[in-house]
């Protein structure tokens, strides 16, 4: 049997569930096919121990919380609720000294600390945050729309001012290393705003990792890092449910091996079980951009400018994980640490500027910095009274993904564990590890574990994401949009590439949407030469 429908969705990740969405809201029919036998892809959890929860990927979601995209869903509608831990973030960086660095809920209690750490730095915060809150809207607007973001971006500028706005411009390019020096005196502060840009693959030193930074910091210290009750699926169950609400159908189990490709057009899809599903108006893909061309496109469909920039895409660094389960809790020397949902762990600024460089030049390091979730402290659904749901993961050099590098990482990350935290090791009652190749298993996306579809840097980003191009949904094939987290604005849980890719697949089928095509044809014909070389 044939089956026709107006759009076709490849994936069922945040960004697919997003898109479909968007999608169905006007009016079209669409189907969404996933791979794996559950629908969230990064956003899933399980019960990995009898009564006991723990999230399979992704876990605290303050891009979520904050995302336009997502808050126009209403998903609390569909069954989300939000949970948060006693306090956000901690950050151990001496195993020897039982104080750290917390971000608290409060903004004054944050500052109290960091001020009691080096005088006036609680003030350089409240400075800050003060900034945040005026800038925050047209911001978020500006981050999560259709690169360019004409009118948010002038809406921030209005808002900033001319002066400001230069200052924001720089700071956005300043290496978080130098960022910090310039906005704290103490290390402390410096550490909760070092940590949140690690959660990119920027190195500290480079262009790009303030921005992120500071980014994350200000969006723990407004939202904080909320979790889903239940459980991270619960946040893309929610998703599901709104998407069928509007009328999609999702089919789980339905690997896409195809995109059929008619008159330079993607007319639909073939699955790994011989289904072919055809779309009048569109295909969109929440898969990630080398996959997306080079197995379910081919190459011969691509322009030869194209296929070479896909060899010159970047992957963000592999990731091992750890979940345990924990009986009393993670018993932290640093007091601090103990009602945090989230700990940065390893080690302080001059530790992790060597770490992220050792990385970045694909160096085993004998460092480590690991982001670790104590996921009972903030929804204490989780797993029974008294036990801690916990994960921790951290990046391997690019090239060094393998099982013997993986093996000595995740030593090194239970052993700094036990040192920060002496007698966790006897208190793990549960355990199971996530390689970059299981990562890559669950999820096809997780390229040898990589978090993000692609690296963060600068250097793919905004018109060079995924490749160099316009940094928007639409590609070579008419008809065939990039929806997932390769395409701009990037990883993480927000919701924009599925629905920014929606956006445009309707604005091409609205009454202009023909003169759209041909100008977006056009441009891109002067990019990559030829479009079709077939
Ligand atoms: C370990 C880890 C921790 C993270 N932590 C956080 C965090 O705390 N907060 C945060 O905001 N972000 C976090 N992220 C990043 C975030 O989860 C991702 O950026 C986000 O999930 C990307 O969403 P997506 O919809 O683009 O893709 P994905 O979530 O990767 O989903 C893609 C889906 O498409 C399916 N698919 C792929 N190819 C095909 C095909 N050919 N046919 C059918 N289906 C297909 C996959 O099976 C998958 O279900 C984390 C990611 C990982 C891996």
């Amino acid at each position: 049997m044939i089956e026709t429908v107006d759009a076709v969705v490849i994936g069922a990740g945040p960004n697919g569930l997003v898109a479909s969405v968007a999608l169905a809201d006007a009016g079209w029919d669409v189907v969404l096919l996933e791979a794996q036998d559950e629908i969230g892809g990064a956003v899933r959890s399980a019960e990995l121990w009898p009564g006991a929860t723990a999230d399979l990927f992704s876990a605290f979601y303050p891009l979520a919380a904050a995302s336009p995209v997502i808050r126009r869903l209403e998903l609390e509608r569909h069954g989300l609720e939000w949970v948060q831990a006693p306090a956000v973030i901690a950050h151990l960086a001496d195993p020897d000294v039982d104080d750290c660095a917390v971000l608290h809920r409060n903004p004054s209690d944050t500052a109290a600390a960091l001020d009691r750490a080096a005088p006036g730095d609680g003030d350089a915060w409240l400075a800050l945050f003060a900034q945040w809150q005026r800038l925050r809207n047209p911001l978020l607007e500006a981050l999560f729309t259709p690169f360019p973001p004409v009118r948010s971006g002038a809406r921030l500028a209005y808002r900033a001012g001319v002066s400001e706005a230069l200052q924001l411009a720089r700071m956005a390019l300043t290496p978080v290393t130098r960022l910090t020096r310039e906005l704290f005196a103490g290390e402390a502060a410096r550490l909760l705003m070092a940590g949140n840009a690690m959660h990119a693959d920027v190195p500290m030193d480079a262009a790009g990792s303030g921005l992120y930074g500071w980014l994350l910091t200000m969006l723990a210290q407004d939202v904080g890092f909320p979790v889903p009750k239940g459980g991270a699926g619960k946040l893309t169950q929610a998703m599901a449910s709104r998407a069928r609400a509007s009328g999609a159908v999702i089919d789980t189990g339905q690997p896409v091996t195809e995109v059929i490709i008619r008159g330079g057009r993607a007319a639909g899809v073939r699955t790994a079980g011989g289904r072919e599903i055809y779309a009048r108006r569109a295909v969109l893909a929440d898969v990630d951009a080398p996959r997306l061309f080079t197995e379910l496109v081919g190459v011969q469909h691509l322009p030869g400018a194209l296929v070479a920039d896909l060899a010159r895409f970047e992957w963000d660094l592999p990731t091992v994980k750890l979940n345990w389960l924990v009986d009393g809790g993670i018993p932290w020397r640093a007091t601090g640490a103990r009602k945090a949902g989230t700990v940065h762990l390893g080690t302080d600024m001059a530790g992790l500027a060597r770490w992220s460089s050792d990385l970045a030049g694909g160096r085993d390091s004998d460092l480590i910095f690991a982001l670790l979730g104590q996921m009972t402290t903030a929804d204490p659904t989780r797993s029974a009274a008294g036990t801690e749901s916990a994960w921790a993961y951290t990046h391997l050099p690019r090239e060094r993904y393998g099982p013997v590098d993986a093996e000595q990482v995740i030593k090194r990350l239970e052993e700094t564990v036990e040192q920060f935290a002496p007698g966790f090791h006897d208190r793990v009652i549960g355990r199971t590890v996530q390689r970059p190749s299981d990562l890559e298993a669950a999820n096809g996306n997780l390229h040898h574990g990589a978090i993000n579809g692609g690296t963060a840097q600068l250097h793919q980003q905004l018109i060079f994401r995924p490749f160099t191009g316009l940094g928007r949904p639409e590609t070579v094939i008419d008809g065939l949009y990039l929806a997932g987290a390769s395409a701009h604005p990037g990883g993480g849980v927000h919701g924009a590439c599925g629905w920014i890719a929606a956006r445009s697949a309707l604005a091409a089928n609205r009454r202009l949407g023909p003169a759209r095509r041909r100008t977006s044809r056009a441009v891109m014909t002067k990019i990559y030469g030829r479009l079709d070389p077939s």
